[in-house]
């Protein structure tokens, strides 16, 4: 169970490790969309992606708790974010990722002291890895969506937005493993219920999407898309029920429709997002969120984009 008590208190604890992001608007944009839109730029988050604030508030409290090491299994957002505070904390880090990690990525594990494993290429190798290298030497696996501190952390965003974006309407969030939307629906579903949050996954990955419609976690293979933070096959065990009890809707865009967003803001904007960031943009400007005139609040989730590999 995750309540707005503990998103409270998760703020708390992540205070001094996190950015307060700013949030930007654009009339372009907005004009595009049909509504007052309101960008909450977590990709200018540390790290570069909003994984901080999960990844602070759980391996804070491990910490205290008495750990002095923690794993990951993720070459991603979150194995730059475990890494990161586990160095700021003064704890060891072992990040495992798959054998063909772009160096870019592993640059950035590296440059916060996180020690580097690599096991095989898909997420099932690597998570039991993960939690076998932390049970071996008496530390701490850090899930990266699955877990109640994860999104409590992660939810301090719903609390921001309520208080930087004067009657928001509406919230719309990138869906993974779904701790970002979780957190945030605890939030804003606690505190100002009359605010809607849409969750938004591409059409290659739909799996919350047709998990929802179905009523019971529905797992998917091979998810293939440009957004590589929301290629997870099914949603968790924690986030699912989160999500069924407050989510209003959930949404899909193409990968054409990803990639135009990610270029539009960069134009606009001159923001550099992620395609996983993009796709709640890409919602909006293709008018899937069936509103008019409407605050609206996109989660821009991350920037981190190897731009040598970044071709329009
Ligand atoms: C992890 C991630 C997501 C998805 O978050 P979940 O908690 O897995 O739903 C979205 N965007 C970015 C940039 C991410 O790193």
């Amino acid at each position: 169970m995750v309540t707005l008590q503990h998103i409270y208190e998760a703020r708390e604890r992540i205070a001094d490790y996190i950015h307060l992001t700013p949030v930007f608007d654009s009339k372009q944009i907005s004009n595009l969309a049909g509504n007052n839109l309101f960008f909450k730029s977590e990709h200018l988050q540390k790290t570069g992606s909003f994984k901080i604030r999960g990844a602070a508030n759980k391996v804070k409290q491990e910490v205290a708790g008495g750990a002095k090491y923690v794993t990951a299994a993720s070459s991603g957002n979150h194995g730059q974010a475990v890494a990161y505070i586990a160095q700021t904390l003064g704890v060891e880090a072992t990040i495992v990722v798959p054998e063909d990690a772009n160096a870019s990525k592993l640059n950035a594990i590296r440059a916060y002291q996180g020690e580097i494993e690599k096991c095989g290429t898909t997420s099932a190798e690597r998570l039991p890895r993960a939690r076998q290298l932390a049970e071996e030497r008496g530390g701490v696996f850090i899930p990266p969506y699955d877990d109640p501190l994860i999104i409590a952390g992660q939810g301090t965003i719903g609390l921001e937005i309520l208080e930087q974006i004067d009657h928001v309407d509406m919230v719309v969030v990138p869906v993974g493993g779904g701790g970002l939307i979780s957190g945030i629906l605890t939030a804003i579903k606690e505190k100002k219920p009359s605010v809607k949050v849409i969750g938004v996954e591409p059409d290659t990955a739909n799996d919350t999407f047709l998990s929802l419609r179905q009523g019971e976690i529905v797992p998917i293979a091979g998810t293939q898309t440009i957004a590589d933070g929301l290629r997870t096959s099914q949603p968790g065990d924690v986030t699912f029920p989160i999500l069924q009890k407050y989510v209003d809707d959930l949404i899909l865009v193409s990968e054409e429709e990803i990639l135009q967003a990610q270029t539009f803001v960069l134009e606009r904007m001159k923001q550099l997002i992620e395609p996983s960031s993009a796709v709640t943009v890409a919602a909006a400007m293709f008018d899937k969120l069936n509103s008019r005139d409407k605050n609206i609040a996109c989660v821009l989730s991350g920037g981190n984009v190897d731009v040598n590999k970044w071709v329009i």
